[in-house]
């Protein structure tokens, strides 16, 4: 009998949650990293699967190995790839280590990788793209950890000008009057490996269009094990749900390569009531992701024909 071939690479989990794509893989333990192509971002880096290059922004969560262990390959392949040197978003915490990691493979290969290395605090933000924002919050994890919410900034002519003509508020202006309000929309929150805590019921996670968090315990008994390893468990993504707004979709990642896709869609089936159910999505469930695909695919093409 001859030898069977070897395994494919994993396919990445894709998820369009209009006007968002969500591209990436996340198995506890093993590798961490999503890509959304979007807003030129990416949350942690696993292994730095190839797809995920043309991200000139990378926002790491947490030192572990799995969400980490790509980042020199990654600032190396995008001038390999002719693309401009990356940017990584960091822990305070990180700052030092991943220097001196990107030291050593100078050492390692002789030459030296272009770079650079932004140190985000909890509180602080750092512009990615045209009013859009990353904010850092900090999580509760075995190591230092934050998690990021990205801000829209909009602004809305304050109700005190609305109804005047264009000349009348351009002399508002002239005189030194503010003449909009200036609001921030939370687009997504990546919350990366964290206990429960209240940095998890903020406004800006709640309200987020898209909440991407871990829930690397499922099963009614493990809960303990969750607060031990300073992670969720599923009782918690109900709460979550709960609290959330009813426009907002809630992923899941993080997951144990231990839990079986098909087991996952059941335990979710039985747990989360059905009033939730279509706000709950697992970013590695490629079944359930695919059907909810095509049924998107049907639906604008039904839009499209409808419109000829
Ligand atoms: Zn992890
Ligand atoms: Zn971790």
């Amino acid at each position: 009998m001859l030898p069977k071939e070897p395994a494919r690479r994993p396919q990445l989990g894709f998820l369009y949650i209009p006007p968002f794509r969500l591209q990436g893989l996340s198995i506890a333990g093993e590798e961490t990293v999503v890509h959304v192509p979007e807003l030129d971002l990416c949350f942690d880096i696993g292994l730095c699967p190839k797809a995920v290059l043309p991200a000139p922004i990378v926002a790491l969560t947490h030192g572990h190995m799995d969400h980490v262990a790509g980042i020199a390959y990654y600032f190396s392949q995008r001038p390999f790839q002719g693309m401009t040197p990356g940017t990584v978003i960091c822990h305070p915490e990180l700052e030092k280590p991943l220097h001196n990691l990107m030291e050593a493979w100078v050492d390692i290969e002789r030459q030296r990788t272009k770079y650079n290395l932004v140190p985000l605090a909890p509180g602080e933000q750092y512009e990615i793209k045209n009013n859009h924002h990353l904010k850092a919050f900090e999580a509760i994890h075995t190591v230092p950890a934050l998690g990021y919410t990205v801000l829209e900034k909009r602004t809305r002519l304050k109700e005190e000008f609305v109804g005047l003509t264009q000349e009348q508020i351009v002399e508002h202006k002239k005189a030194g009057k503010e003449i909009v309000d200036t609001f921030h929309i939370p687009l997504i929150t990546f919350t990366g490996d964290t206990a429960w805590g209240d940095h998890l019921t903020t406004d800006d996670v709640l309200q987020s269009k898209v909440l991407i968090t871990e829930c690397t315990f499922m099963e009614p008994g493990h809960r303990k094990r969750a607060g031990i390893g300073k992670h969720l468990h599923l009782d918690h993504i109900l709460d979550l749900l709960e609290a959330s707004s009813d426009e907002t979709h809630i992923v899941l990642t993080h997951l144990s390569r231990r839990t079986h896709m098909g087991q996952v869609r059941k335990t979710l089936d039985r747990h989360v009531p059905e009033r939730f159910r279509h706000r709950l999505l697992v970013l590695m469930d490629s079944r359930g992701n695919r059907a909810r695909y095509e049924q998107q695919l049907a639906e604008a093409e039904a839009n499209q024909v409808g419109n000829d």
